[in-house]
């Protein structure tokens, strides 16, 4: 069976939260809480099977928090956390684990290398838990006023996970039911006796306990997607002249109008400047190299095929599109009426909000072949957020 299981430990009620939604269940860009802390062991090779204990009153939060992810039934708590710790370490016998790493599912940026480091300490030592060493001087104070300093040589702030061999940290727990309240449980391997080592955590492997750590750890997050993110912009042109017609296609509209434009495809010139843009961001050529002209498949097309292919090419690279801004350039016909409708269709092609979609309209005042109304020209400009080195 499972040779290691994470137990994650998400029992409590959270009453220094004050939301409406249990903390666990709150959302960190998103996500529920209790899901980035359920992912993290979820995702980690060295972890067999992951449990959550969870308040029986939470299971509806709980199934929704965790659709998709691949994890055994929860389990339901006690009334404090190290009951809760024992009550899921119990529903644990029944697979023999070798080891279990016990976390508080309040700690939502747990990142793998601390997992790595508790379980290569768990191959010599029957216990390692994370923690940092301290760096503040610790003060001693009675009613607010100092009464001695701390020395902080020697000192850590234990985080979790906390990793044990499975039988003896239950057993561990089995001697400790009836003792004191002990608030972690390497307190409850010290109180039997059990070695255990301290390995390096991680300062972002927070407790979120108030709301000010949700957005202390909402802006850790974004940090991090900055470091891993990054923003590339593309732009592009495009002309098509006008001929005998009676209407024009303009960023996915049939526009009535005495003249159409000439093209191999529906000559949407909006579509293919809009199409070379996110083409141009992604540095994958342009339109015609995807889509040439001396295609026949290309005959009569509708350019919003053109403009899902270079979407779905976004998509490829694991990128998204932040915004796209188009502006198409004729005297005639007045684009103005069809502005909210072109924005519609273009952020239903890009799947994207159409507060991410600009379309706008300019004549060159008489000037010029637009002017001189032979035909419409456009240009375009998207900008997509896209890994790094990707
Ligand atoms: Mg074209």
């Amino acid at each position: 069976m499972a040779g290691t299981v994470a137990l994650v430990v998400a029992a409590g009620r959270g009453e220094r939260f004050g939301a409406d939604v249990p903390k666990q269940y709150t959302l960190l860009a998103g996500r529920p809480l209790l899901r980035h802390s359920l992912s993290a062991f979820a995702a980690h090779p060295g972890i067999g099977a992951v449990r959550a204990v969870i308040r029986s009153d939470d299971r509806d939060h709980y199934d929704r928090a965790v659709e998709g992810l691949t994890l055994l039934d929860p389990v339901p708590g006690g009334a404090s956390r190290q009951e809760s710790v024992r009550e899921g370490l119990e529903s644990l016998e029944i697979l023999t684990p070798e080891r279990v790493l016990i976390h508080d599912g309040a700690r939502p940026l747990l990142p793998g290398g601390v997992i790595d480091r508790v379980l290569a300490a768990l191959d010599e030592m029957p216990g390692a838990i994370a923690a940092l060493p301290v760096a503040d001087t610790l003060k001693r104070s009675e009613q607010g006023r100092i009464v001695g300093t701390v020395a902080r040589e020697g000192l850590w702030r234990a985080q979790t996970p906390q990793g044990f061999h499975y039988p003896a940290i239950l057993d561990a727990h089995r001697k400790a039911a009836t003792g004191s309240e002990l608030t972690d449980d390497a307190a409850v391997a010290e109180a039997a006796g059990l070695a255990v080592r301290l390995v390096e955590g991680a300062a972002e492997n927070i407790k979120v306990t108030t709301p000010g750590d949700l957005a202390q750890a909402e802006a850790l997050l974004a940090g991090g997607a900055a470091l891993l993110a990054e923003t590339r912009t593309g732009s592009g042109f495009d002309v098509h002249r006008f001929a005998p017609g009676d209407h024009v296609n303009l960023c996915g509209l049939r526009i009535p109008h005495e003249r159409a434009l000439l093209g191999h495809s529906d000559a949407d010139v909006g579509l293919h400047a809009l199409t070379d843009a996110v083409l141009g961001a992604l540095s994958a050529g342009d339109i015609g190299l995807h889509f040439p002209p001396s295609d026949p498949r290309w005959r009569g097309a509708d350019s919003g095929q053109f403009l899902a292919y270079a979407r779905d090419l976004v998509t490829a690279h694991k990128g998204r599109i932040i915004n796209v801004d188009i502006t198409l350039i004729c005297e005639a016909p007045k684009l103005a009426p069809h502005r909210d409708a072109m924005i519609e269709r273009v952020a239903e092609l890009l799947r994207i909000g159409t507060e991410r979609v600009s379309v706008k309209a300019t004549t060159t005042e008489g000037l010029g072949f637009t002017g001189r109304g032979e035909g419409i020209a456009a240009q375009a400009t998207a900008t997509l957020s896209l890994p790094r080195g990707g």
